[in-house]
């Protein structure tokens, strides 16, 4: 999964905000997958995924992977979406210090990083808090 072909791939459904939800137990995927990691299924229904959720953990990085060394410190966290699909995903525009479990944000399509010398943009969801 973590091979940068699998990166692109995933690119369509970030951009429309659409999850996989499994037609056979409802468990929710974003970005979809093929098969159901809980009851096997490989019956999906594309979901258009709510813009606005809350915190439900978070973690500062003060110290990154290469390519985000440029942005450190950071925060990261795991965000309920109203309609109740996890994402993870960049908390920007914050006072670190500020930031709380349940804190209201709302996803913003935003550049993500520069990748490699020919700075190819990649770009993903951060969330900013309401
Ligand atoms: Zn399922």
């Amino acid at each position: 999964m973590a091979n940068p072909a699998g990166y692109w791939r995933e690119i369509p459904q970030r951009y429309r905000l659409e999850a996989g939800k499994c037609k056979s137990c409802s468990e929710m995927y974003f970005p979809p997958r093929l098969v159901c990691a809980r009851c096997g299924s490989r019956q999906f229904e594309t979901v258009k995924l709510q813009d606005k959720g809350q915190i439900l953990t978070f973690t500062i990085i003060r110290v990154g992977p290469s390519q985000f060394m440029d942005e450190t410190p950071f925060a990261v966290g795991i965000i309920e979406l109203d309609g109740g699909v996890r994402i993870t995903a960049q908390i920007v525009d914050c006072d670190f210090e500020k930031l709380a479990i349940g804190q209201r944000v709302r996803l913003e399509f935003r550049r993500i990083q520069k990748q490699g010398e020919a700075g190819i943009l990649c770009y993903g969801h951060k969330c900013v808090p309401i």
